[in-house]
Protein backbone atom coordinates (compact mmCIF):
# COMPACT_ATOMS: atom_id res chain seq x y z
CA UNK A 1 0.00 0.00 0.00
CA UNK A 2 1.10 3.64 -0.84
CA UNK A 3 2.78 5.34 2.07
CA UNK A 4 0.67 8.70 3.00
CA UNK A 5 1.17 10.94 5.68
CA UNK A 6 -2.25 12.10 6.06
CA UNK A 7 -3.22 15.54 7.60
CA UNK A 8 -6.83 15.64 6.36
CA UNK A 9 -9.26 17.74 8.26
CA UNK A 10 -11.98 15.27 9.30
CA UNK A 11 -12.38 12.16 7.99
CA UNK A 12 -8.72 11.98 8.90
CA UNK A 13 -6.20 9.63 10.03
CA UNK A 14 -6.95 6.74 12.86
CA UNK A 15 -5.06 4.85 14.31
CA UNK A 16 -3.61 1.73 12.49
CA UNK A 17 -4.30 -1.24 14.70
CA UNK A 18 -8.05 0.01 15.33
CA UNK A 19 -8.46 0.01 11.29
CA UNK A 20 -6.98 -3.80 11.49
CA UNK A 21 -9.72 -4.79 14.01
CA UNK A 22 -11.98 -3.35 12.17
CA UNK A 23 -11.25 -5.22 9.18
CA UNK A 24 -11.01 -8.63 11.29
CA UNK A 25 -14.66 -7.70 12.49
CA UNK A 26 -15.84 -7.11 9.44
CA UNK A 27 -15.22 -10.55 8.43
CA UNK A 28 -15.87 -12.59 11.56
CA UNK A 29 -16.77 -10.85 14.91
CA UNK A 30 -15.89 -12.15 18.03
CA UNK A 31 -15.44 -15.61 16.35
CA UNK A 32 -19.58 -15.73 16.22
CA UNK A 33 -18.70 -16.45 12.01
CA UNK A 34 -21.24 -13.55 11.48
CA UNK A 35 -19.78 -9.75 10.59
CA UNK A 36 -19.72 -7.21 12.98
CA UNK A 37 -22.36 -5.70 10.69
CA UNK A 38 -24.37 -8.69 10.18
CA UNK A 39 -25.35 -9.65 13.89
CA UNK A 40 -28.10 -8.49 15.99
CA UNK A 41 -27.25 -5.40 18.45
CA UNK A 42 -29.35 -6.78 20.74
CA UNK A 43 -26.67 -10.03 21.18
CA UNK A 44 -24.47 -10.02 24.45
CA UNK A 45 -21.20 -10.07 21.79
CA UNK A 46 -22.45 -6.63 20.64
CA UNK A 47 -24.08 -5.23 24.31
CA UNK A 48 -20.32 -5.82 25.51
CA UNK A 49 -18.84 -3.27 23.06
CA UNK A 50 -21.44 -0.78 23.94
CA UNK A 51 -20.55 -1.36 27.68
CA UNK A 52 -16.90 -1.13 27.20
CA UNK A 53 -16.84 1.69 24.89
CA UNK A 54 -18.93 3.53 27.57
CA UNK A 55 -16.42 2.19 30.03
CA UNK A 56 -13.56 3.22 28.20
CA UNK A 57 -15.29 7.08 27.65
CA UNK A 58 -15.55 7.21 31.43
CA UNK A 59 -12.01 5.84 32.55
CA UNK A 60 -10.36 8.20 29.68
CA UNK A 61 -12.10 11.25 30.67
CA UNK A 62 -12.72 10.72 34.61
CA UNK A 63 -16.40 11.43 34.00
CA UNK A 64 -18.20 11.35 37.44
CA UNK A 65 -21.44 10.17 38.52
CA UNK A 66 -24.40 11.73 37.29
CA UNK A 67 -23.17 11.95 33.61
CA UNK A 68 -24.12 9.47 30.94
CA UNK A 69 -22.22 8.90 27.27
CA UNK A 70 -24.35 8.29 24.64
CA UNK A 71 -23.51 7.54 21.18
CA UNK A 72 -26.11 8.78 18.36
CA UNK A 73 -26.55 9.49 14.71
CA UNK A 74 -26.80 12.37 13.13
CA UNK A 75 -23.07 14.40 13.73
CA UNK A 76 -22.31 17.12 15.88
CA UNK A 77 -24.80 19.51 13.61
CA UNK A 78 -27.52 17.66 14.87
CA UNK A 79 -26.60 18.57 18.02
CA UNK A 80 -26.34 22.18 17.27
CA UNK A 81 -30.39 21.68 17.25
CA UNK A 82 -30.74 19.03 20.01
CA UNK A 83 -28.86 21.37 22.74
CA UNK A 84 -31.67 24.06 22.10
CA UNK A 85 -34.46 22.13 22.05
CA UNK A 86 -33.86 20.61 25.55
CA UNK A 87 -32.23 22.89 27.43
CA UNK A 88 -33.31 26.14 26.42
CA UNK A 89 -35.89 27.96 27.81
CA UNK A 90 -35.38 31.91 27.16
CA UNK A 91 -32.35 32.68 26.76
CA UNK A 92 -28.85 31.03 25.72
CA UNK A 93 -25.23 32.34 25.70
CA UNK A 94 -22.89 31.41 22.61
CA UNK A 95 -19.18 32.42 21.82
CA UNK A 96 -18.89 33.28 18.22
CA UNK A 97 -15.34 31.78 17.41
CA UNK A 98 -16.01 30.52 13.71
CA UNK A 99 -18.42 28.93 10.85
CA UNK A 100 -19.33 25.74 13.55
CA UNK A 101 -20.30 28.38 16.00
CA UNK A 102 -22.74 30.26 13.92
CA UNK A 103 -24.53 26.91 12.57
CA UNK A 104 -25.07 26.26 16.24
CA UNK A 105 -26.45 30.09 17.15
CA UNK A 106 -28.57 29.86 14.15
CA UNK A 107 -30.16 26.74 15.34
CA UNK A 108 -30.74 28.04 19.02
CA UNK A 109 -32.46 30.80 17.70
CA UNK A 110 -35.27 28.55 16.63
CA UNK A 111 -36.01 27.96 19.91
CA UNK A 112 -35.26 31.49 22.01
CA UNK A 113 -32.87 34.36 22.67
CA UNK A 114 -29.36 34.02 21.75
CA UNK A 115 -27.07 36.33 23.20
CA UNK A 116 -23.53 36.72 21.71
CA UNK A 117 -20.96 36.81 24.38
CA UNK A 118 -18.43 37.80 22.02
CA UNK A 119 -17.11 37.44 18.31
CA UNK A 120 -14.17 37.34 16.21
CA UNK A 121 -15.64 37.06 12.74
CA UNK A 122 -14.59 40.49 11.66
CA UNK A 123 -10.86 39.05 11.62
CA UNK A 124 -11.80 36.32 9.85
CA UNK A 125 -11.68 33.83 13.47
CA UNK A 126 -8.34 34.76 13.42
CA UNK A 127 -8.15 34.46 17.38
CA UNK A 128 -10.71 33.08 20.71
CA UNK A 129 -12.59 36.55 21.76
CA UNK A 130 -11.15 37.87 25.47
CA UNK A 131 -12.46 39.69 28.10
CA UNK A 132 -16.20 38.21 28.10
CA UNK A 133 -18.60 37.52 30.84
CA UNK A 134 -21.06 34.90 30.88
CA UNK A 135 -25.12 36.20 31.73
CA UNK A 136 -25.84 34.76 34.90
CA UNK A 137 -29.74 34.61 33.37
CA UNK A 138 -28.65 32.42 30.13
CA UNK A 139 -29.74 28.95 30.19
CA UNK A 140 -26.64 27.51 29.44
CA UNK A 141 -22.84 29.18 27.88
CA UNK A 142 -21.92 27.30 24.57
CA UNK A 143 -18.47 27.14 23.19
CA UNK A 144 -16.21 25.54 20.43
CA UNK A 145 -13.40 24.52 22.06
CA UNK A 146 -11.47 23.75 18.65
CA UNK A 147 -12.42 26.04 15.52
CA UNK A 148 -11.26 23.20 13.06
CA UNK A 149 -11.29 25.87 10.01
CA UNK A 150 -9.31 28.40 11.45
CA UNK A 151 -6.70 26.63 14.07
CA UNK A 152 -7.59 28.24 17.05
CA UNK A 153 -8.35 26.48 20.58
CA UNK A 154 -9.59 26.74 23.87
CA UNK A 155 -7.33 24.77 25.60
CA UNK A 156 -8.34 25.13 29.60
CA UNK A 157 -11.56 24.02 30.94
CA UNK A 158 -13.41 27.41 31.85
CA UNK A 159 -15.71 28.47 34.61
CA UNK A 160 -18.79 29.07 34.07
CA UNK A 161 -21.79 30.78 36.36
CA UNK A 162 -24.36 28.29 34.26
CA UNK A 163 -24.64 25.40 32.31
CA UNK A 164 -21.82 24.93 30.16
CA UNK A 165 -22.19 23.02 26.83
CA UNK A 166 -19.07 22.66 24.01
CA UNK A 167 -19.34 21.46 20.83
CA UNK A 168 -15.58 18.90 20.95
CA UNK A 169 -16.18 17.67 17.70
CA UNK A 170 -12.15 18.70 16.75
CA UNK A 171 -10.58 18.35 20.13
CA UNK A 172 -12.21 15.25 21.34
CA UNK A 173 -9.96 12.73 23.53
CA UNK A 174 -6.67 14.93 22.96
CA UNK A 175 -6.01 15.95 26.40
CA UNK A 176 -7.66 15.41 29.78
CA UNK A 177 -10.71 17.23 30.34
CA UNK A 178 -11.94 18.36 34.04
CA UNK A 179 -15.24 17.41 32.69
CA UNK A 180 -17.61 18.44 35.81
CA UNK A 181 -16.93 21.92 34.99
CA UNK A 182 -19.60 20.98 31.56
CA UNK A 183 -23.10 20.16 31.69
CA UNK A 184 -22.53 18.92 27.91
CA UNK A 185 -20.21 17.78 25.82
CA UNK A 186 -20.89 16.77 22.08
CA UNK A 187 -18.97 16.04 19.10
CA UNK A 188 -18.99 13.96 16.17
CA UNK A 189 -16.35 11.57 16.21
CA UNK A 190 -14.54 11.64 12.58
CA UNK A 191 -12.07 13.93 14.05
CA UNK A 192 -10.15 12.10 16.94
CA UNK A 193 -12.36 9.31 18.18
CA UNK A 194 -13.79 6.90 15.27
CA UNK A 195 -15.01 7.26 11.58
CA UNK A 196 -17.81 9.28 10.54
CA UNK A 197 -21.38 8.16 11.89
CA UNK A 198 -21.43 8.11 15.28
CA UNK A 199 -21.88 11.39 17.51
CA UNK A 200 -20.95 11.46 21.21
CA UNK A 201 -23.18 13.65 23.73
CA UNK A 202 -21.73 13.13 27.44
CA UNK A 203 -24.82 14.79 29.83
CA UNK A 204 -25.24 15.74 33.13
CA UNK A 205 -28.56 14.16 34.12
CA UNK A 206 -30.10 16.34 36.14
CA UNK A 207 -29.53 19.50 33.37
CA UNK A 208 -32.39 17.68 31.92
CA UNK A 209 -35.77 18.21 31.69
CA UNK A 210 -36.54 21.19 32.14
CA UNK A 211 -37.79 23.00 29.30
CA UNK A 212 -41.24 23.78 28.83
CA UNK A 213 -41.90 22.29 25.51
CA UNK A 214 -42.84 18.84 24.51
CA UNK A 215 -39.86 16.96 22.91
CA UNK A 216 -39.51 14.66 20.25
CA UNK A 217 -38.75 10.78 21.33
CA UNK A 218 -35.42 10.51 19.13
CA UNK A 219 -34.72 14.71 19.97
CA UNK A 220 -34.81 14.04 23.68
CA UNK A 221 -31.90 13.01 25.74
CA UNK A 222 -33.47 11.07 28.37
CA UNK A 223 -34.75 8.50 25.55
CA UNK A 224 -31.10 7.68 24.82
CA UNK A 225 -30.27 7.10 28.27
CA UNK A 226 -32.91 5.10 29.05
CA UNK A 227 -32.16 2.85 26.42
CA UNK A 228 -28.53 2.73 26.69
CA UNK A 229 -28.01 4.29 22.91
CA UNK A 230 -30.01 1.34 21.46
CA UNK A 231 -33.32 2.72 21.38
CA UNK A 232 -32.96 2.59 17.87
CA UNK A 233 -30.65 0.58 15.81
CA UNK A 234 -26.99 2.30 17.04
CA UNK A 235 -24.54 2.94 14.45
CA UNK A 236 -22.42 -0.29 15.11
CA UNK A 237 -19.24 -0.16 12.95
CA UNK A 238 -18.37 3.16 13.94
CA UNK A 239 -19.08 2.47 16.94
CA UNK A 240 -16.84 -0.67 16.97
CA UNK A 241 -14.17 1.36 15.68
CA UNK A 242 -14.16 3.68 18.08
CA UNK A 243 -13.79 1.17 20.99
CA UNK A 244 -10.79 0.02 19.12
CA UNK A 245 -9.65 4.19 18.89
CA UNK A 246 -10.29 4.14 22.87
CA UNK A 247 -8.65 0.75 23.52
CA UNK A 248 -5.58 2.89 21.51
CA UNK A 249 -5.67 5.65 23.46
CA UNK A 250 -5.38 4.13 26.56
CA UNK A 251 -2.43 1.73 25.41
CA UNK A 252 -0.78 5.02 24.76
CA UNK A 253 -0.64 5.98 28.25
CA UNK A 254 -4.18 7.88 28.77
CA UNK A 255 -5.05 11.69 27.77
CA UNK A 256 -1.97 12.85 29.72
CA UNK A 257 0.53 10.83 27.56
CA UNK A 258 -1.71 11.68 24.56
CA UNK A 259 -1.41 15.77 25.42
CA UNK A 260 1.94 15.59 25.87
CA UNK A 261 2.51 13.93 21.85
CA UNK A 262 -0.21 16.68 20.73
CA UNK A 263 1.77 19.24 22.66
CA UNK A 264 5.45 18.17 20.98
CA UNK A 265 3.75 17.70 17.53
CA UNK A 266 2.34 20.99 17.51
CA UNK A 267 5.19 22.68 18.77
CA UNK A 268 7.92 20.86 16.10
CA UNK A 269 5.25 22.42 13.24
CA UNK A 270 4.65 25.74 14.66
CA UNK A 271 8.18 26.26 15.06
CA UNK A 272 8.79 25.21 11.53
CA UNK A 273 6.59 27.81 10.52
CA UNK A 274 7.80 30.62 12.71
CA UNK A 275 11.04 29.87 11.37
CA UNK A 276 11.01 29.34 7.94
CA UNK A 277 11.00 32.32 5.34
CA UNK A 278 8.74 31.14 3.04
CA UNK A 279 5.74 30.68 5.51
CA UNK A 280 3.97 32.09 8.29
CA UNK A 281 0.59 31.67 10.86
CA UNK A 282 -2.80 32.78 10.49
CA UNK A 283 -3.62 32.74 14.00
CA UNK A 284 -2.61 35.99 15.61
CA UNK A 285 -2.48 35.60 19.41
CA UNK A 286 -0.02 32.41 19.36
CA UNK A 287 -1.53 31.29 23.01
CA UNK A 288 -4.95 30.61 20.77
CA UNK A 289 -3.10 28.05 18.28
CA UNK A 290 -4.64 25.14 18.21
CA UNK A 291 -3.26 21.62 18.81
CA UNK A 292 -5.28 19.84 16.13
CA UNK A 293 -5.58 22.05 13.14
CA UNK A 294 -2.07 23.81 12.31
CA UNK A 295 -2.89 26.84 9.65
CA UNK A 296 -0.22 29.00 7.73
CA UNK A 297 -0.04 30.82 4.49
CA UNK A 298 3.09 31.78 2.25
CA UNK A 299 4.63 35.15 3.42
CA UNK A 300 2.93 37.72 1.13
CA UNK A 301 6.12 38.06 -1.17
CA UNK A 302 5.77 34.03 -1.60
CA UNK A 303 1.90 34.65 -2.72
CA UNK A 304 2.31 32.86 -5.93
CA UNK A 305 4.23 29.70 -4.66
CA UNK A 306 1.08 28.86 -3.14
CA UNK A 307 0.02 26.09 -5.44
CA UNK A 308 3.51 25.08 -6.09
CA UNK A 309 3.75 24.16 -2.19
CA UNK A 310 0.72 22.19 -2.41
CA UNK A 311 1.98 19.86 -5.68
CA UNK A 312 5.20 19.65 -3.87
CA UNK A 313 3.69 18.33 -0.36
CA UNK A 314 1.84 16.00 -2.57
CA UNK A 315 5.05 14.70 -4.29
CA UNK A 316 6.42 14.19 -0.72
CA UNK A 317 3.43 11.89 0.30
CA UNK A 318 1.67 14.78 2.04
CA UNK A 319 -2.27 14.46 1.68
CA UNK A 320 -5.01 16.99 2.78
CA UNK A 321 -2.80 20.16 3.69
CA UNK A 322 -5.19 22.57 1.36
CA UNK A 323 -6.54 24.82 3.66
CA UNK A 324 -10.44 25.65 4.53
CA UNK A 325 -11.61 27.92 1.42
CA UNK A 326 -12.50 30.63 3.91
CA UNK A 327 -9.32 31.33 5.41
CA UNK A 328 -6.90 29.71 2.12
CA UNK A 329 -3.68 28.57 2.34
CA UNK A 330 -2.60 25.21 4.52
CA UNK A 331 -3.57 23.66 7.41
CA UNK A 332 -2.22 20.69 8.55
CA UNK A 333 -4.84 19.00 10.66
CA UNK A 334 -2.65 16.76 13.26
CA UNK A 335 -4.98 14.42 15.29
CA UNK A 336 -4.00 12.06 18.09
CA UNK A 337 -3.38 9.70 15.53
CA UNK A 338 -1.28 11.25 13.71
CA UNK A 339 2.63 10.80 13.93
CA UNK A 340 5.85 12.65 14.96
CA UNK A 341 7.09 10.94 12.18
CA UNK A 342 4.25 12.19 9.73
CA UNK A 343 4.87 15.69 11.22
CA UNK A 344 8.80 15.71 10.77
CA UNK A 345 8.46 14.79 7.51
CA UNK A 346 6.17 17.87 6.89
CA UNK A 347 8.80 19.74 8.49
CA UNK A 348 11.67 18.32 6.01
CA UNK A 349 9.15 18.78 2.96
CA UNK A 350 8.59 22.36 4.12
CA UNK A 351 12.35 23.06 4.65
CA UNK A 352 13.17 21.71 1.42
CA UNK A 353 10.91 23.95 -0.43
CA UNK A 354 12.23 26.51 1.37
CA UNK A 355 15.71 25.66 0.26
CA UNK A 356 14.37 25.34 -3.44
CA UNK A 357 12.23 28.56 -3.55
CA UNK A 358 13.47 31.27 -1.12
C1 LIG B 1 -16.65 18.99 11.83
C2 LIG B 1 -17.24 19.80 12.89
C3 LIG B 1 -18.64 19.84 13.09
C4 LIG B 1 -19.61 19.13 12.19
O1 LIG B 1 -19.59 17.79 12.41
P1 LIG B 1 -20.61 16.80 11.68
O2 LIG B 1 -20.47 15.56 12.47
O3 LIG B 1 -20.13 16.69 10.26
O4 LIG B 1 -21.96 17.39 11.74
C5 LIG B 1 -19.10 20.59 14.15
N1 LIG B 1 -18.27 21.25 14.96
C6 LIG B 1 -16.93 21.24 14.79
C7 LIG B 1 -16.05 22.00 15.73
C8 LIG B 1 -16.38 20.51 13.74
O5 LIG B 1 -15.04 20.49 13.57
Amino acid sequence: MKKVHIFNAGPCKLPQPAIEAGIEALKDFKGTGMSVIEISHRTKEWESIMDETVALWKELYNIPEGYHVLFLGGGASTQFCYVPFNLLNKKAAYLDTGVWAHKAMKEAKLFGEVEVVASSESTTYNHIPKGWTIPTDADYFHITTNNTIYGTEIKEDIDSPVTLVADMSSDFMSRPVDVKKYGLIYGGAQKNVGPAGVTVVIVREDILGKVNRTLPTMIDYRTHIKGGSMFNTPPVFPIFIMHETMKWIKAQGGLEAIQKMNIEKANLLYNEIDNNPMFKGTVIDKADRSLMNVCFVMEDKYKEKEADFLAFSKECGMAGLKGHRSVGGFRASIYNACTMEDVQALVACMQEFAKKNA
